[in-house]
């Protein structure tokens, strides 16, 4: 439960999956996400979602 709590609050680092660049705070970028189930619904951080569930993240160069 804790680990689930922290893991929620840590900042994940976004990559582009296409050159491999870190997205940077005030960037724009695509995430192809799919829909994950109600049960992994759980309330987090936008990007440990995004890292969580997309699956390909493109940096404003690759888009
Ligand atoms: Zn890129």
């Amino acid at each position: 439960m804790w680990d689930k709590l922290k893991d929620g609050l840590t900042s994940r680092h976004l990559t582009c999956t296409s050159c491999n660049s870190k997205i940077k705070e005030g960037e724009r970028f695509t995430a192809n996400i799919t829909m994950p189930s109600e049960r992994d619904m759980l309330i987090s951080r936008l990007d440990n979602a995004i890292a969580r569930t997309a699956n390909s993240v493109l940096c404003e160069k690759c888009q």
